[in-house]
């Protein structure tokens, strides 16, 4: 992306540095944001929508030439374009369009495709507010017996959900085989691959990813967007333990309630835009996953956990057979637990019966991604509230949790270039 002065050819940045287009607001705008860069630039956008679509669109900043050039090329790429496509408006687009900037100005690109696809948001909310939203009611239709509400609602988590690239759901028979910490260690080894990750913890009844990350004091704040995940050097988390005030206040809660909570917050967390979304499922294959999983439409595959016996093996049938169900494509069986790592010698060896989970994989036709072993320091990362995963640690079990987020880093190269996007290298 980046580019030496050398074969920078300026004259399109400058003709809108120097002659920005579109600059000022507009008045009684249908939709408008504002956002402070981290260069400490302001870039301010306006939107007039008439039929789902971008009829008018206005900048201001107070950044330098390159925030205008961005600005002004960002307003004449998506006049003209529906809300849903604007949303998707990136850094290349408006870099590309420019023919290019030095590197160091690139950031005002990104401020400027992040400042649109916000006051598409604002848009979006103030529509989804009101009594109607005709957002999109052309890709998604009302389904039919649905409520205005309940559509309006789906309508609300589609436009959340449109801005991420991969939703990739981990699911388990029963708890304690390691699910949590096999989302936690994902979102983190896919985020050291340089992705943009949320991880997003909705296991109701034991949400411990603040706790496995530290996260336990940590303070949601809310915005006009709506709940902003907390940053962890770049991750965002968002855990249902953040908004539980006693931990055990959900047990209490009877299935519909439980339904209705997961679905709010599905629906009100404002992710921005991701590559992944690592999403940690209540255990099991009852209403709560399902909640989950049909609210998240289009999810793009789930990964299974397991333990080597024989009992979780039983577990994570019915897991797979809950996926097929629901046309949800099995990414592939993980098999934690393993066999024992000694923290003295570093040697693994078998203490439990093992290889269930490669059998399972075979029998039922999907793919077995590999065995995490037991390992003492996994117990010990997230007790000192800490990804295990991390760029130093090398160790059998580290290596086994990021060759998975490889499986999962394929999976999104595939889809680029079957979308004939750039694909990494
Ligand atoms: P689940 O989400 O399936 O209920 P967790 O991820 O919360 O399970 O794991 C349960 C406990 O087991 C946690 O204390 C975790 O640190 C520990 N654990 C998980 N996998 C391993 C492993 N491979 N080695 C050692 N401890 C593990």
């Amino acid at each position: 992306m980046g580019r030496e002065e050398a074969d920078f050819n300026p004259s399109v940045a400058r003709t809108h540095a120097e002659h920005p287009r579109n600059y000022g607001m507009i008045e009684k705008a249908d939709g408008h944001a504002r956002i402070k860069g981290p260069c400490g630039d302001t870039m301010e956008f306006w939107l007039a929508v008439s039929d789902g679509r971008l009829k008018r669109v206005t900048f201001i900043t107070d950044g330098c030439g390159s925030s205008l050039a961005c600005g002004s090329i960002a307003t004449v790429l998506v006049e003209g374009r529906r809300i849903e496509e604007a949303l998707s408006m990136s850094q290349e687009e408006i870099l590309d369009s420019l023919g290019g900037l030095p590197t160091e100005f690139e950031h005002c690109a990104l401020l400027a495709a992040n400042t649109v696809q916000e006051a598409c948001r604002d848009y979006l909310a103030k529509k989804t507010g009101q009594s109607g939203s005709d957002f999109c009611r052309d890709t998604l239709p009302r389904q039919v017996g649905e409520s205005e509400e309940d559509y309006l609602e789906r309508l609300q988590l589609h436009t959340r959900m449109s801005s991420i690239r991969n939703k990739i759901v981990v699911l388990s028979g029963k708890g304690g085989v390691g699910k949590s910490t096999v989302a936690v260690n994902l979102a983190a080894s896919l985020r050291m691959a340089g992705k943009k990750v949320g991880l997003l913890d909705v296991d109701i009844h034991g949400p411990s990813v603040p706790t496995m990350l530290g996260l336990e004091n940590s303070s949601i704040a809310g915005s006009r967007e709506g709940l902003v995940p907390v940053d962890l050097e770049g991750l965002k988390v968002m855990s249902l333990g953040f908004m539980l005030i006693d931990q055990d206040e959900a047990v209490i809660w009877r299935g519909p309630r439980k339904t209705e909570v997961i679905k709010q917050f599905l629906k009100d967390v404002a992710w921005g835009e991701l590559d992944f979304l690592v999403i940690d499922s209540p255990p099991g294959t009852g209403d709560e996953p399902l909640a989950v999983c049909q609210m998240v439409e289009d999810l793009d595959g789930a990964l299974v956990v397991t333990t080597p016996q024989k009992v979780a093996a039983v577990d994570v049938r019915k897991s797979i057979s809950f996926c097929r169900e629901l046309k949800i494509p099995v990414i592939g069986l993980v098999e934690n637990m393993s066999g024992f790592v000694c923290p003295k010698c570093g040697e693994s060896s078998r203490i439990l019966r093992s290889g269930g989970g490669r059998r399972v994989a075979d029998g039922m036709g999907v793919p077995f991604l590999g065995e995490i072993p037991i390992d003492p320091a996994i117990a010990e990362a997230s007790d000192r509230g800490r990804a295990f995963v991390c760029p130093d640690n090398s160790s059998l079990a580290s290596r086994s949790l990021r060759t998975i987020g490889e499986s999962l880093l394929r999976i999104d190269e595939l889809k680029k270039a079957e979308e004939g996007g750039p694909v990494d290298g």
